[in-house]
This record gives C-alpha cells, sequence and structure tokens, in this order.
C-alpha cells in the first residue's frame, strides 16, 4: 500500500487534522480544447488531479491554442499547482478534405477514388491532402478512413488517383484521418507545419513536445535539434503508434525523452487485437529505460456523453496502472466531452485505486536482476527499498536536471518523492514522471543546507511529522549534474 494514500497528518493541536491533497503516483494528462478552454472549468480539473495540460494542435489554430495556454497559465496560478504544458504535433497525418454536405455514406462494394486537390468530395471523388499518395500505395493496400471505422482496398493507381474499392463501410465527415498500415510513407515526421508549431511552442513556453508517427530515431532527432536550437529544453515524446515505431522501440527510446502509447493510431496502423499486448511491452521498455510513458487514448470515452465510465474503462485504466505507466491520458473527455472535470475526478479514483495494488517489493527485485550499471542506478534503487523497508514518510530528491528524481520514480517508490528543483521547467517536465511532486527551492550548496532544508519542506508540506524518517537522495552539490550519490537518513526534528 502506497504510504501516501490517505495520509494523515496531525499537526500541533491534535484536533486539525489536514489531509495532503497529493493523494496518487499517477500523472493525469488533459487535453485541453473547446470544453475546456475557461479557468472555470480548468481549476476543478486541476484540482481534480491533472498535472499536464495536452494542446492537440490538429484541431484549432493559432488563436485558439494562444487562449488555451494562457487559460492553463492563469488556471495553474489560481490554483497554486503547476501545469505542465504538453503540445502535440499533428505530424505527417493524411487527412481527407471537404465532403460535400459534410458528410458521405461510402457502402460496402462501392467504387471511391482518393484524388489530391482541393474539391468538394462526393460518392465518386474523395480530396485528400496528400499529392505523392498514388506513388506509395499499389494495388491490394489497404487504406483506413476515420480511425478505422471505414476500409477500402486500392484496385489500382491512375496517374494521381487512387481508385479502391469500400470493403468496411461506414459514414465519412470532412477532414477525418487516413491511414496506410502497409506503408511507411515517404513523408517527414517533422512536417513545415510541425516546424511552425515547435517555434510557437517554445515561444509560448511549451514543456514538451509530442511527435506523431515516430518510425525511428531520426524523426526524434529532428524535432530535438530544431528544438535544442531554439534554445529550449523541452522534453520530446516519441508517440509510438505505427508498426515501424513500435519495432524500433528501443533505437528511439535511447533518444526520446518520453514515449506515449498512442492507441488511437496504433488500433489502426496495427491489428486491433494487439493493442493490449504492444501497450504492455511499451510501457515495460520504458521502464527498464527509466523514461515516462503515457497511456493515451480512449480510457474514458464514454465519459464524452456519460457522467459515469464503463466497467471496461475502470479496468482499462486500473491495467495500465498495474502494466507501470507514468501517466493516463484523457483525449475527448477533457477536450470535446461534456464532463471534463468528472472525467478528471473519475480517473483519479481509479488510479488511486489500482495504485494500492502494486506490488513495490516485486518491483524492486525485478529492477535488482537488470540493474543498470553505475552509482546512481544503484544508489537510486538502494533509496528506494530502504524507503519501504524503514517505512519512510518521504523521499527528497534535490535535482538539477530531473534526473536523480527519474531514477528513483523508475523503482516506483512507495513513498511521495518529493524533487527540490531551483528550475521551475525541470520542475514542470516531472509532472509525468510517476511519484514524483516537484517542489520549488533555490540550489543547495552544500549537503548539510540539502539535508535541513529535506525536513523543512517535508514538513511544512506536511508529508511527514516530528519523529517521521525520511530519506534525502541527492548528488553532492559539487558532483556533475546528474549525479546521484548521497543517501540519507534523517529523522524529522531530531538530527542535528
Ligand atoms: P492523436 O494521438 O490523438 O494525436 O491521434 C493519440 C493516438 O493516436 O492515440
Ligand atoms: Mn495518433
Amino acid at each position: 500500500m502506497r504510504k501516501f494514500t490517505d495520509r494523515r497528518v496531525n499537526t500541533l493541536s491534535f484536533l486539525i487534522i489536514a489531509v495532503v491533497m497529493d493523494t496518487f503516483a499517477t500523472k493525469i494528462v488533459c487535453t485541453v480544447g473547446p470544453a475546456s478552454s475557461t479557468t472555470g472549468t480548468i481549476c476543478p480539473m486541476i484540482k481534480a488531479g491533472m498535472n499536464v495540460a495536452r494542446v492537440n494542435l490538429s484541431h484549432g489554430n493559432r488563436s485558439t491554442h494562444k487562449s488555451l495556454i494562457d487559460a492553463v497559465r492563469k488556471a495553474s496560478s489560481i490554483t497554486d499547482k503547476p501545469v505542465g504544458l504538453l503540445l502535440d504535433l499533428p505530424g505527417p497525418r493524411i487527412r481527407v478534405g471537404k465532403i460535400r454536405k459534410s458528410s458521405i455514406m461510402l457502402e460496402r462494394g462501392a467504387k471511391i477514388t482518393l484524388s489530391p486537390g482541393d474539391f468538394e468530395g462526393t460518392q465518386n471523388i474523395i480530396p485528400v491532402d496528400y499529392a505523392d499518395l498514388a506513388s506509395e500505395v499499389s494495388a491490394g493496400d489497404d487504406i483506413s478512413l476515420a480511425n478505422g471505422l471505414i476500409t477500402l482496398k486500392v484496385d489500382r493507381v491512375k496517374g494521381n488517383d487512387v481508385i479502391c474499392r469500400v470493403v468496411v463501410g461506414g459514414l465519412l465527415f470532412s477532414r477525418k484521418g487516413v491511414n496506410i498500415p502497409s506503408r511507411s510513407l515517404k513523408l517527414p515526421a517533422i512536417t513545415d507545419v510541425d516546424k511552425t508549431h515547435i517555434r510557437f511552442g517554445i515561444e509560448a513556453g511549451a514543456d514538451f513536445f509530442a511527435v506523431s508517427f515516430v518510425r525511428g530515431p531520426d524523426d526524434v532527432r529532428v524535432a530535438k535539434d530544431l528544438i535544442r536550437d531554439n534554445d529550449s529544453n523541452a522534453m520530446v515524446i516519441a508517440k509510438i503508434e505505427k508498426a515501424e515505431g513500435f519495432r524500433r522501440l528501443k533505437e528511439i527510446l535511447e533518444v526520446a525523452d518520453g514515449i506515449m502509447v498512442a492507441r488511437g493510431d496504433l488500433g489502426v496502423e496495427l491489428p486491433i487485437e494487439r493493442t493490449p499486448i504492444i501497450q504492455k511491452r511499451i510501457i515495460e521498455e520504458c521502464n527498464n529505460a527509466g523514461k515516462p510513458v503515457i497511456t493515451a487514448t480512449q480510457m474514458l470515452m464514454s465519459m464524452v456523453n456519460s457522467p459515469t465510465p464503463t466497467r471496461a474503462e475502470v479496468t482499462d485504466i486500473a491495467n495500465a496502472v498495474l502494466d507501470g505507466t507514468d501517466a493516463v491520458m484523457l483525449s475527448e473527455e477533457t477536450a470535446v466531452g461534456s464532463y471534463p472535470v468528472q472525467a478528471v475526478k473519475v480517473m483519479s479514483k481509479i488510479v488511486q485505486e489500482a495504485e494500492s495494488a502494486i506490488d513495490h517489493r516485486a518491483v524492486i527485485r525485478k529492477h535488482r536482476e537488470n540493474l543498470e550499471p553505475g552509482i546512481g542506478e544503484a544508489l537510486s534503487l538502494s533509496a528506494v527499498e530502504l524507503a519501504l523497508n524503514i517505512n519512510a514518510a518521504a523521499v527528497v530528491a534535490p535535482t538539477r536536471s530531473g534526473l536523480t528524481a527519474r531514477r528513483i520514480s523508475r523503482y516506483r517508490c512507495s513513498q511521495p518523492i518529493l524533487a527540490l528543483t531551483g528550475n521551475e521547467n525541470v520542475g514542470r517536465q516531472l509532472l509525468i514522471s510517476w511519484g514524483v511532486i516537484p517542489i520549488m527551492c533555490r540550489t543547495l550548496k552544500t549537503a548539510e543546507a540539502i539535508f535541513r532544508k529535506s525536513e523543512e519542506i517535508v514538513l511544512k508540506n506536511k508529508y511527514g511529522k516530528i519523529g517521521d524518517q525520511i530519506i534525502v537522495a541527492a548528488g553532492s552539490p559539487t558532483s556533475p549534474k546528474g549525479r546521484t550519490d548521497i543517501i540519507r537518513v534523517l529523522t524529522l526534528g531530531k538530527s542535528q
């Protein structure tokens, strides 16, 4: 059972019992959109447990993106809680163009042509926004429309036109996505539009960029280089949603700062029944690599229209936590749904309950078997085990780059991980790491100062009371950034 589940702290008077707010460790990413565009909605979402706001740049325009970001910032300041900002780049997504009268019914067996251009789609011909489509597909390829709702099979290619048969019919609306699972298209992962988004995002102070349809490490590198060239240290989250991206996960993990299990497109690009096992594999690889992982899409889909979730959704979220995900994500539920606040509340309750079933000892055991060489890893694992054995109140991790806190998070510490950092960006970037609570603190120059400050912060934030023990895991102030080489047990109020 997690130490900080329902932790009650006695203050001076036994009459005053304060309950610490952070009662769960799994992070919640909420997509903001028309249904959550004001502080009136975002503030209660933050209070309910939202840690990171995701702006999906596939929708809206600059002015709506700006006002969403402003609203998130304002809500964060009103609630006095940090909120990370994740900008999700559209990437090389092909879309159909405008459809006459907004939708058409594609009947099974019908012939339909996909053609690049800017015209209104009809029963016979549909515009697509990719000029080279015809040169990248051939007879026999399957083309998926609208997130797998409709399936076409390519009959033949004629000039720029792709002539298809409808295999699975359905209602097609304007601007719906096109997937070609059997092909790795030549389109770059970071398009020219993405580049303008990245510049805008850096200006807006984004903490994370998500790169869509990542196929290999180079796709991540391109984004990273562009971000670094613009003097930002924003983290790059690679979205795994294509077969090739999944196949090259290990290489991608070497460059990416985090991963998203993008189940929406994943379930179209790969056979949908493989999604659960792929999710488990991705999460495990991320845990092993010590990189944060977000499980995304349709987690509470029914709550777009309903105030309560389905049993299957509740089970899915709990299983993602037990798989070892760092964060869970809401998309339409909070962006366009009717119950954005309720969705976050429901999600919080589910993750909190699921966390009580995590076998912390088993996690430690598993990692010990494959421990990476190096003092930092060994010491972080020891800190986590020690905290569990002495039933510590908290683990305090002063961190300049965030690395020490992420190391401790990786071993699924059963105590709150208080990451003391002097850098707000680093603090917000820790908001997708399991169990980490970033706390702003000026840089401490000596080990003694670190110990004193750690005690003070734990007491002040009521993560522990006089007599409780805490663990401090840190890099000595004279060591290079990212080194973790001190471990210390302190008894609150009792150390010299
Ligand atoms: P998207 O990515 O919502 O940007 O498509 C997530 C997913 O595909 O699951
Ligand atoms: Mn996607």
